[in-house]
């Protein structure tokens, strides 16, 4: 009885303190690693778009390039007091496969942001359509994927790294 709490507290300091792979996949890949997108919003969004993106392309297995008729489109726009700061919905798809990932920022809350803080939140959508689903780690070891704007880090974390090499 004693060995098995044991066990049990062994295994649990290793859940905590030892995580592995903590991404969480959406569940949609693209039939490819080499992915197109654009960054056409306006201003200190398209800076932050592109730095984003520089980002997830030069660290992971994914390419993404420029075009005007793009899998991955991004819109700032005021949507209002409706919750979300950013939302990435997907376009087109058939199964898991996706064609067209479409992202939209709402300036009612992120014209307010710092512009690093409006990067997270961009680089943030940027995962989700690259098939990353939430992860709620903060700090250092944390996640860009974390679900609010409370996040702690604002370029793609290593585990968010594995998370898309997981899938391409
Ligand atoms: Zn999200």
């Amino acid at each position: 009885m004693k060995k098995g709490l044991a066990i049990f507290a062994f295994l649990l300091v290793l859940g905590v303190w030892s995580p592995t792979f903590a991404y969480v996949l959406w569940g949609y890949k693209w039939a490819s690693p080499n992915i197109t997108y654009e960054c056409d919003m306006y201003g200190d969004y398209t800076t932050q778009c592109n730095n984003g993106k520089t980002e997830w392309s030069n660290w992971t297995d994914v390419n993404l390039s420029y075009s005007s008729n793009p899998g991955i489109t991004t819109t700032a726009g005021n949507y209002g007091n409706v919750s979300w700061s950013g939302l990435c919905s997907v376009g087109s798809s058939s199964g898991s496969t996706v064609y067209r990932m479409d992202i939209s920022i709402n300036t009612y809350y992120t014209d307010s942001y710092s512009s690093q803080k409006r990067k997270g939140v961009i680089t943030h959508e940027l995962g989700h359509a690259l098939g990353l689903s939430h992860e709620n780690r903060l700090g250092p070891g944390g996640s860009v994927m974390y679900d609010n704007d409370g996040r702690t880090v604002y370029s793609p974390t290593q585990d968010d790294i594995n998370g898309v090499n997981a899938i391409y």
